[in-house]
């Protein structure tokens, strides 16, 4: 099959869980619905699909959070970063975008949920914005430099890292 010849990596934020995708996802959308702002702690749920059987849990596994009976929300049991949604009866799954390693890549085209889009959601490009480090002083940015636990945007080879992030 030609889908086997696509890979398309993810995981979260402590790399626990990593997964992959042997097809090119589809249906890029954001969800507002009450239930994904809450799974996901914020204003929307970015989503992309694929057929379950091109959905391959490379390492760990899925902690699930049944938001309502079809529906599995899967996520880190170690670090808690929303990872799928799977509602029981349906042949697809979707990750979440931000999982991805490469999330740039994915660019929403629809909107679901829209009821529950919250009032101000328009404007929030137009806040004003500032780089990551413009905030911290150098101190505090050197030690999160220096510690960082975050897993990198790519599969690796030992979990956890010997090294301690990196
Ligand atoms: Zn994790
Ligand atoms: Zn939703």
């Amino acid at each position: 099959m030609s889908g086997r010849q696509t890979r398309i990596t993810g995981g979260c934020q402590c790399g626990a869980v990593r997964y992959a995708l042997h097809e090119q996802p589809t249906g890029p959308h954001i969800c507002h619905c009450r239930m994904c702002q809450k799974a996901f702690g914020s204003f929307f749920a970015p989503l992309v699909g694929v057929p379950l059987t091109a959905f391959e849990l490379t390492r760990g596994e899925l902690a699930i959070f049944k938001s309502s009976d079809p529906t599995e929300r899967g996520f880190c049991r170690n670090c808690g970063t929303p990872l799928t949604m799977h509602d029981v009866d349906s042949p697809r799954i979707t990750v979440s975008i931000g999982s991805l390693d490469e999330p740039e890549r994915i660019a929403p085209a629809k909107q679901f949920g829209i009821e529950s889009r919250m009032p101000w959601f328009d404007r929030l490009v137009r806040l004003p914005g500032e780089k990551t480090t413009e905030e911290d002083t150098p101190d505090l940015a050197a030690k999160i430099a220096a510690s960082n636990h975050q897993h990198p945007d790519h599969d690796t080879a030992v979990w956890p890292p010997a090294g301690g992030g990196r």
